[in-house]
């Protein structure tokens, strides 16, 4: 029986209902990401407060800090962290992968605030700020030398990857992933692809995607072989359709996931980066209309790593159920807010406001009047750009209660948009 159930469409665009070992979520859903065991700077209660029905973990942060049996033998990550809703966690590749690839193709992290890129679907995987002691100890060597210490190594069996905390190795293979996610008691747990690049030729591509099939059958093989006896064993496995911009490779791929015993499908982008055609909107919608014909109406079909209120829209309109992206919490810190339409939000400006800006210095309006969030409901302008400006802890926690209370109440209205077939209206209010 599907886990998911689609309760209202208007044309392509879906509201439906995915049933968790957690409870159910309703669909569609933005799933703020919490890298570590904590969405940033939010409390479980301040997660419910703002509407939060599933997260994100990362299980490479998890496995390699504090490791997945400590958090499976103190009764998995939901107990772990002080969370009882639904929990989607990656298979690790993404950061093992992209730090490698960074270097490799000399792609540099793209900045989350400009209007032209998009932010990146995972935080801590930067080489910027996530230098290693190691690469710190070997600060005399070149630059070039120094990166190498994190370079990644494809084989058949897996990735071999350096930690970023300490220098280690490690080897990353469907079944550990599958393994660490067990243990972690993930309500959704994802298979583990190769992330591609735009930069990597046609012959690797080719032969990387037939790699991934065989990891996303050995995955899924672990999975139901192991399932029984893990933390949590009513967890949901996706399938990932992989691949390049490319019309007939994504047509191909999506019905190769759509063919295997998966109760659900994860879409991912090529690696972000300056070249990458999956980061220019238009590439989004496009890959979409490529991929999601192809895939059950049945499953709940998740967009890896996309959470602009553009895409958003762009992506519901063509039949996709959830999203997860860094970009609230991460804007917050920055200082970057959330703001609806109505006052001033456009996709040009990406629906947000700059909170250390001088005019907000004794605006007594709340930072998006309207909203109802515990933020807007309680603080100014003035005091949030007051404690901004002065570094205040309590400013995060403010910040970030604010940006992820925007985004899922976004997916909560267009929800009721598609219940009422007033979706396209709703969409067009927004990006005017
Ligand atoms: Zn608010």
């Amino acid at each position: 029986m599907s886990a998911f159930k689609i309760i209202a469409t208007d044309e392509k665009a879906r509201a439906g209902v995915l049933q968790t070992a957690h409870g159910m979520v309703e669909t569609p859903i933005f799933m703020p990401v919490g890298t570590q065991g904590t969405v940033k700077a939010l409390t479980p209660l301040n997660l419910k407060e703002t509407q939060a029905q599933i997260i994100l973990g990362n299980t490479y942060h998890l496995y390699l800090r504090p490791g997945s049996k400590i958090i499976k033998d103190i009764g998995g990550l939901h107990k772990f962290m002080g969370w009882d809703g639904p929990i989607l966690t990656d298979s690790g590749g993404f950061q093992a992968f992209s730090l490698g690839a960074m270097i490799e193709h000399g792609v540099r992290k793209v900045t989350p605030n400009s209007p032209k890129s998009h932010p990146e679907r995972s935080e801590g995987s930067r080489v910027d700020v996530s230098v290693s002691n190691k690469l710190r100890d070997s600060s005399a060597e070149p630059l070039s030398n120094r990166l190498n210490l994190l370079k990644t190594v494809m084989t058949e069996e897996g990735v071999e990857f350096t930690s970023h905390l300490d220098g280690s190795k490690h080897l990353l293979t469907p079944e550990k992933s599958a393994e660490v996610q067990l243990d972690l008691g993930s309500d959704v747990i994802l298979v583990l692809d190769e992330l591609l690049s735009p930069m990597h030729g046609r012959d690797y591509v080719e032969k990387s995607l037939e790699r991934t099939h065989r990891w996303e059958l050995r995955s899924l093989d672990y999975f139901k072989k192991n399932l029984k006896k893990s933390t949590n064993s009513g967890s949901l496995i996706f399938g990932i359709v992989q691949g390049v911009q490319d019309k007939v490779i994504r047509e191909r791929e999506a019905k190769w996931v759509a063919s295997q015993g998966f109760d659900g499908v994860s879409i991912g982008g090529s690696f972000a980066g300056n070249t990458s055609s999956w980061f220019k909107p238009s590439a989004v919608t496009e890959g979409m209309e490529w991929i999601v014909p192809n895939l059950p109406d049945s499953w709940a079909r998740h967009a890896l790593g996309i959470g602009e209120v553009r895409d958003i829209f762009e992506c519901v309109e063509r039949g996709i159920d959830m999203f997860d992206c860094v970009a609230p919490t991460r804007r917050a810190r920055n200082g970057s807010l959330y703001i609806s339409p109505e006052n001033g939000g456009r996709v040009k400006n990406m629906f947000t406001m700059k909170v250390s800006t001088s005019k907000f210095k004794n605006d007594p309006q709340p930072i998006d009047p309207g909203c109802l969030c515990y933020t807007c409901q309680n603080f100014s302008r003035a005091y949030l750009r007051h404690l901004y400006l002065s570094s205040e802890i309590l400013y995060h926690n403010l910040a970030s209660i604010h940006n992820v209370y925007f985004m899922v109440g976004l997916t909560k209205v267009i929800r009721e948009s598609i219940i009422n077939r007033e979706f396209k209206k709703l969409k067009k209010t927004w990006l005017v």
